[in-house]
């Protein structure tokens, strides 16, 4: 009698499943003609990092229409915003996060597609709204600055010390790109400024009073580009020289270098930073000059996976005849994103959805990827990953063995943590998940600190 009546209450939750699933499709369906006009308008006017006042303004303004109750500037980032679902709650049992993006890269627009991101995760929100059961709770988090190229990068690392993520169940995105993928792994990133300090002098008259800042900017590429043989296999180093002097006739007595340090973990990172730290110290040693350095952005964490929540994601793009492919397998991007810093707090997905027919979509981070954003193919990923993010919502509030399985799944769950508690630990936050930008001057160098401009 048991074993029947389990049957029947599992054959029952699939019937539910589905119903909710059908009718979260529709809620988007109904939608289209709105979403459609957002993901253009964030597409006209970009906006970078910390700067994305009016798209922050216009997805929060559309979920505080719907009934959200919409916190903005959260964690002292005035471009960060937080809307839940229903208003006035609190807590909430389980609590499912929608993680939206929206920031452009300086002169190239939405190349990498954060409009799309930002327009699904709001399209979900409002399509499974009404389906959150009594004690749940939907969040949106809309959160800044992901691409790192602008000062103080890593606005989901900021929101995880502001304390967003705490008592979150589960973390969703999906990211625009060439293929339907599940999520893979990234790469650790530090971002590092180096500045030198020398002494300037007529480049001709008396250059013998003069200490380059420039030639220890080149000794610094010249060393590392010596190391990099000696680096292991994933760790990357790039960078670009931001200062170099100004006139051929002058010594310059300042040089900076903005270097990204990447691998796979943080165990590997610090290490490689080091060397690459001493590439610059030899550097400002043989040339006279003196050296500081600082972290111009956040340091972004690996993407560590949830199989439960990747495979619910991935059964859901596949019901939208989406089947999305490994990333495991591949070795995945080498790139680098803050959701990383997000997988190490909570459970946490970063799959991909195809914006273009299957090996013609543009390269991302280019002005092309961000016209294919607009195009058809694009729209009908905007709508496909409202719909999957939507159904994964449904899972999680509506299927509890599901929820159970991210909840094993999730970081920390494997030291002392009470059942059904859905809390995130505080012990599972990993070093380096947000740390402040800190100034790493030498004394005496004379320069007055920039850790504070954004
Ligand atoms: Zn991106
Ligand atoms: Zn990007």
């Amino acid at each position: 009698m048991d074993t029947e009546k389990a049957k029947m209450d599992r054959e029952k939750t699939r019937i539910d499943l589905e119903r909710a699933k059908t009718l979260v499709c529709r809620g988007v369906d109904d939608l289209a003609p709105l979403l459609r006009g957002v993901n253009r308008e964030l597409y006209e006017n970009p906006e970078p990092g910390h700067r994305e006042y009016r798209s922050a303004g216009r997805l929060a303004g559309l979920l505080e229409e719907a009934g959200f109750e919409v916190r903005r500037a959260t964690g002292g980032l005035e471009t960060a915003f937080v809307a839940a679902w229903p208003e006035g709650a609190g807590g909430g049992d389980p609590v499912v996060a929608l993680l939206a993006e929206y920031d452009a890269l300086p002169g190239i627009g939405h190349g990498c597609g954060h409009n799309i991101i930002g327009t699904a995760t709001v399209g979900a929100a409002l399509a499974v709204r009404s389906l959150v059961p009594g004690g749940a709770r939907l969040l949106v988090v809309g959160c800044p600055a992901e691409e790192g190229a602008v000062e103080g990068a890593g606005g989901k690392a900021a929101l995880i010390e502001a304390g967003v993520f705490e008592g979150v169940d589960a973390a969703l995105m999906v990211h625009p790109g060439p293929v339907n993928a599940m999520s893979g792994p990234t790469s650790c990133r530090l971002a590092l400024e180096v500045s030198f300090r020398g002494r300037s002098a007529h480049a001709a008259g008396a250059p013998h009073e003069g200490l380059s800042a420039l030639e220890a900017v080149l000794q610094t590429f010249n060393a590392l580009n010596a190391l990099r043989q000696h680096l292991p296999g994933r760790v990357r180093v790039h960078g670009v020289v931001v200062k170099g002097g100004e006139a051929p006739n002058v010594i310059p007595d300042e040089g900076e270098i903005r270097l990204y340090v990447r691998a796979p973990s943080v165990e590997e990172l610090e290490p490689a930073a080091e060397r690459v730290r001493n590439c610059a110290r030899g550097a400002a040693l043989a040339t006279g000059c003196q050296v500081a350095f600082r972290e111009f952005a956040r340091t972004y964490l690996d993407l560590r996976p949830n199989d439960p929540l990747d495979q619910a994601f991935a059964r859901n793009m596949t019901a939208l005849g989406r089947p999305p492919v490994s990333r495991r397998d591949t070795g995945g991007g080498l790139g680098s994103t803050d959701m990383g810093n997000v997988s190490h707090v909570v459970p946490a997905i970063h799959p991909f959805i195809a914006i273009g027919p299957p090996g013609r979509t543009p390269p991302s981070h280019t002005r092309e990827f961000a016209q294919a954003t607009v195009s058809p193919e694009g729209e009908g990923a905007l709508l496909a990953a409202a719909k999957a993010l939507a159904m994964t919502c449904v899972d999680l509030f509506l299927a509890p063995e599901t929820l159970e399985a991210v909840r094993r799944a999730a970081p920390g769950a494997d030291r002392a943590r009470p059942p059904h508690s859905g809390r995130t630990s505080k012990a599972a936050r990993t070093p380096g998940s947000g740390r402040t930008p800190k100034t790493a001057r030498t004394p005496g160098s004379g320069r007055t600190s920039k850790a504070g401009r954004t």
